[in-house]
């Protein structure tokens, strides 16, 4: 399934706040992936389920909000790969019936509802313990997919040859847990890389994202930085400005925006323009990382 990846579309972007500070922009399109595992997840998965295949075919268990994008992706992979899937979904099972997971049910994902408390507890070794006794010893991937695996899956996500066509030396993408931003990193060191955390107070982002590449055997790369101003009022906080963003995108380019990663990305890449961030004659390669899926529920 992994080798199946459609070429990924870039398109470059005839903006006028670009134009005027003499910056090209051009966009990645991780969703048109594929029609249902769409965006970053689809990488962050692929070493996740490789080894857990290897390992004997283990169930493998994750953890997600009710919309999340990293359970939507790994119930259709698990589903594909032929691998159980366990979904430990935060809040009340009145969610089940919501378009994300109706269909990561159908794809036959094992849903199991968790009080927010219990939900904290996702990291600590004896609720883990509590998991592996309770189902039967399944892989474990963290929430978000995020770890040294996920690292070298988003390494692949952006390629020298791409980089080469447009003259990238600026790549900007959405941050929630960082693992993305630290495969990226990784894999273009002679790029800067501008993260855009999409959740308010996420100074902890800086250690986390070090951690991950240290795991990964990175912990020699610092061609990156957070932005912390383009949360926009939290995470899955919306504003009227930035829907009026997203919908003038969707009117004037065709470009498809969610509402919690990539909408909030493009606007503050945006502002950081003609904040004059970027140095006149860069070339600006952004991550659409997709999330459609989760715009279904609004
Ligand atoms: C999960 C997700 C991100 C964030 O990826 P991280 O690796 O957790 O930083 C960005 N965009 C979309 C659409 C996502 O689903």
């Amino acid at each position: 399934m992994f080798d199946q990846l459609n070429e990924l579309p870039v398109v470059s972007l005839n903006m006028k706040q670009a134009e005027m500070r003499d910056v090209g922009v051009h966009l990645l399109r991780l969703d048109q992936i594929n029609q249902r595992v769409s965006g970053n997840k689809w990488f962050k998965l692929k070493y996740n389920l490789e080894k857990a295949k290897v390992q004997g075919g283990k169930a493998v268990l994750s953890f997600g909000g009710a919309y999340s994008n990293h359970i939507h992706a790994l119930a259709w992979a698990g589903q594909v790969l032929g691998i159980k899937t366990i979904g430990i979904i935060r809040g009340e099972s009145d969610y089940a019936s919501n378009p994300t997971l109706t269909d990561a049910a159908r794809w036959g994902m094992e849903l199991h509802f968790v009080t927010r408390a219990e939900y904290k507890q996702r990291k600590d070794a004896d609720f883990l313990q509590g998991l592996r006794d309770r189902f039967g010893d399944p892989f474990i991937v963290p929430e978000g997919g995020s770890n040294a695996l996920a690292v070298k899956g988003t390494a692949e996500i952006v390629n020298q040859s791409l980089i080469q066509k447009y003259g990238i030396d600026n790549i900007v993408l959405a941050c929630g847990t960082g693992g993305t931003l630290a495969g990226v990193a990784a894999s273009q060191p002679s790029v800067n890389i501008v993260g855009i955390p999409v959740l308010k107070g996420a100074k902890f982002l800086k250690d986390d994202i070090s951690m991950l590449l240290e795991s990964a055997g990175y912990s020699d790369v610092n061609n990156w930085v957070l932005d912390y101003n383009g949360h926009f009022g939290g995470y899955a906080k919306t504003s009227p400005e930035l829907l009026a963003f997203i919908s003038m995108m969707d009117d004037d380019y065709d470009l498809p925006l969610d509402q919690i990663y990539t909408g909030k990305m493009m606007l503050r890449l945006i502002e950081l323009i003609e904040e004059g961030f970027f140095t006149e004659g860069s070339q600006i390669l952004a991550l659409h990382t997709g999330g459609l899926q989760g715009l279904r529920s609004l």
